[in-house]
C-alpha cells in the first residue's frame, strides 16, 4: 500500500432482516430470516475527538440501507447479495475504506440438521496509479478529458493528478512528441475490470491499435494496483515497463513518492535514479 493508514472498525452484529432471496420458488414467495454481520473499516479518530456524529459513519443509517437493500432486492444466490449490498454500502457511505459483509441464512433450505450458512465478502476502495500518454490530436485536451470520464465514474474516485509533461518518442517508431503524465485514484474496480474501463476510454478517444508504440490518441496504462503483482495474458501489474520510462517515473514521483514497487523495493525516485546512473 502507498500509505499505512491503520483503520478502526464499526461493527454491525446480527441485524435481523426479512427478505427473499434463495433459489427455490418457496423461498423468494414466502421470504425467510437473514442476519448480516458488518465491520466497517473507517478512522474513527476525528469523530471521537470531536465526539461528532458528522465526521463519522452513522451505523443507524448503515443498517437502515442494509434493511432497504435487502428487502428491496431479490437474489438466488447469497453471494450475490453479499456482493452487491457491499458495494451499495461503500458508494452510499464514502467514509467507509473496506468492509467485510456476512449475510446468514439459518433457515436455508438444506434437509439436515444445521445451524446457520452463509457467505462473508470482504470488499473496498483500493488504490492504483494509471499513466496516459497521448500523440495524436489534441492531446492535453484528450487526457483532461478522460481524466474527468474517470472522476465521473462512481467506482473511481481520482486522488491526485501529475503535471502534463512533454516528451520524445519511446520504441523507435518515428512520430510526433508525447504528452504524458499520471494519476492516483482510488477504485471498487478489480485490476481486470480497471483494464476493460480504461479500454472503453481509450477506445472513446478515438484510439487504434496499428503500430506497437506508434502514434495514439490515448493511452492508459495501470502501473500500479495495491501492492499486487498480476502476470496474466491481458494483464502485467505492475507494468512490465515503467522501470524504464522516465516518462512514467517522473509523474508517478510527483503523485505517489512513497510508493514502493512490489518487485524492485524501489520508489518511483530510486528508479529515476538507477535510470539516469
Ligand atoms: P506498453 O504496454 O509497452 O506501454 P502500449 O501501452 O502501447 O504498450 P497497448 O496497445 O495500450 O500497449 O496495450 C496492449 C495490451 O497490453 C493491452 O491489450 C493489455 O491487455 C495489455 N496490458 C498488459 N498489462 C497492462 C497494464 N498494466 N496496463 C495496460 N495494459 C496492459
Ligand atoms: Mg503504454
Ligand atoms: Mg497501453
Amino acid at each position: 500500500m502507498p500509505e499505512n493508514r491503520n483503520y478502526d472498525v464499526i461493527r454491525i452484529e446480527e441485524l435481523e432482516i426479512y427478505a427473499n432471496h434463495g433459489v427455490f420458488a418457496e423461498e423468494t414467495k414466502l421470504g425467510q430470516k437473514f442476519f448480516v454481520n458488518a465491520a466497517l473499516y473507517t478512522q474513527t479518530r476525528c469523530a471521537g475527538r470531536a465526539d461528532d456524529l458528522a465526521l463519522s459513519t452513522n451505523y443507524g443509517e448503515v443498517c437502515m440501507e442494509i434493511s432497504r437493500f435487502l428487502t428491496e432486492h431479490t437474489y438466488r444466490l447469497l453471494e450475490a447479495a453479499a456482493e452487491r449490498l457491499a458495494e451499495r454500502l461503500l458508494l452510499t457511505f464514502p467514509k467507509i475504506h473496506e468492509l467485510e459483509l456476512e449475510i446468514r441464512k439459518p433457515s436455508a433450505p438444506i434437509p439436515l440438521p444445521f445451524q446457520s450458512v452463509s457467505v462473508v465478502v470482504r470488499r473496498g476502495w483500493k488504490r492504483a496509479v494509471i499513466a496516459c500518454g497521448a500523440n495524436l490530436g489534441e492531446k492535453e485536451r484528450t487526457i483532461r478529458e478522460a481524466v474527468d470520464k474517470i472522476r465521473q465514474d462512481e467506482k473511481c474516485r481520482v486522488l491526485r493528478e501529475s503535471a502534463l509533461i512533454v516528451t520524445k518518442p519511446y520504441g523507435g517508431v518515428a512520430q510526433d512528441d508525447f504528452v504524458n503524465g499520471a494519476f492516483l485514484i482510488e477504485t471498487l474496480y478489480d485490476a481486470e475490470e480497471l483494464l476493460c474501463f480504461l479500454n472503453r476510454l481509450e477506445a472513446e478517444a478515438g484510439r487504434q491499435r496499428l503500430v506497437h508504440w506508434g502514434p495514439r490518441t490515448l493511452d492508459l496504462d495501470i502501473i500500479f494496483y495495491e501492492d499486487e503483482i498480476i502476470r496474466t495474458e491481458k494483464l502485467t501489474v505492475p507494468h512490465a515497463d515503467m522501470q524504464n520510462r522516465d516518462f512514467v517515473l517522473e509523474p508517478l514521483a510527483e503523485i505517489a513518492p512513497e510508493w514502493m514497487h512490489p518487485v524492485f523495493h524501489k520508489t518511483a525516485a530510486e528508479l529515476l535514479e538507477r535510470l539516469e546512473s
